[in-house]
């Protein structure tokens, strides 16, 4: 069990190594997933283990739970043992529970490749609004499950286009490219 408590991985030195660095990484998008997801219940995020036994990479999925602001985040893989909890996440930068009530609107279930679920956790110039949407995305069976409205989907669109766009690497904006089209010609259920 690994036990955390957000104060000792923030504002990382610059001299970080890199596993250390990966962790927090790692334990940072576990709280957005928490806090993106709905309260009381655990759920299986699209977040992937970062364990590697044998040097291959477990499969499994992170399983999130959040109860009340107070309480730690719990998480564990969905294959593997590793689990743990991260305490003092309340109101931190990776905190994404909603400041205020809206209106639920009919969302839309888009099944998308786990590819293109990491590479929108590696948008930089997400809000968020945004951000909530691709931390709540959920792992089911080999590929990730997007739950948005078409607004959210047309706002999250945007943003993926304005990254594209700005970004000067060949390689991550063929990546964005490839997210783009994904998400114009998504794969719906209907959902609730
Ligand atoms: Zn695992």
């Amino acid at each position: 069990m690994l036990v955390s408590d957000l104060n000792h991985f923030l504002d990382l030195p610059q001299d970080t190594p890199g596993p250390a660095r990966r962790l927090a990484e790692h334990l940072s998008n576990i709280i957005r997933a928490a806090t993106a997801g709905d309260v009381g219940t655990a759920w299986e995020s699209a977040l992937p283990c970062r364990r590697r036994p044998a040097n291959r990479r477990c499969p499994g999925r992170m399983i999130v739970a959040r109860t009340e602001a107070g309480a730690p985040i719990r998480w564990h893989c969905s294959v593997c043992d590793d689990e743990g909890v991260i305490s003092n996440w309340e109101d931190s930068a990776f905190d994404l529970r909603r400041r205020q009530l809206i209106l639920a609107e009919a969302a839309s279930e888009i099944v998308i490749p786990h590819e293109v679920a990491a590479a929108l956790r590696d948008l930089q110039l997400l809000d968020t609004d945004c951000e909530r949407l691709v931390f709540r995305i959920r792992a089911h069976n080999d590929h990730a499950i997007l739950a948005a409205t078409d607004n959210d989907l047309d706002e999250l669109i945007g943003f993926v286009a304005a990254e594209a766009n700005s970004e000067p690497n060949r390689r991550r904006q063929q990546r964005l490219d490839a997210v783009f089209d994904t998400l114009n010609t998504p794969a719906r259920t209907p959902g609730g």
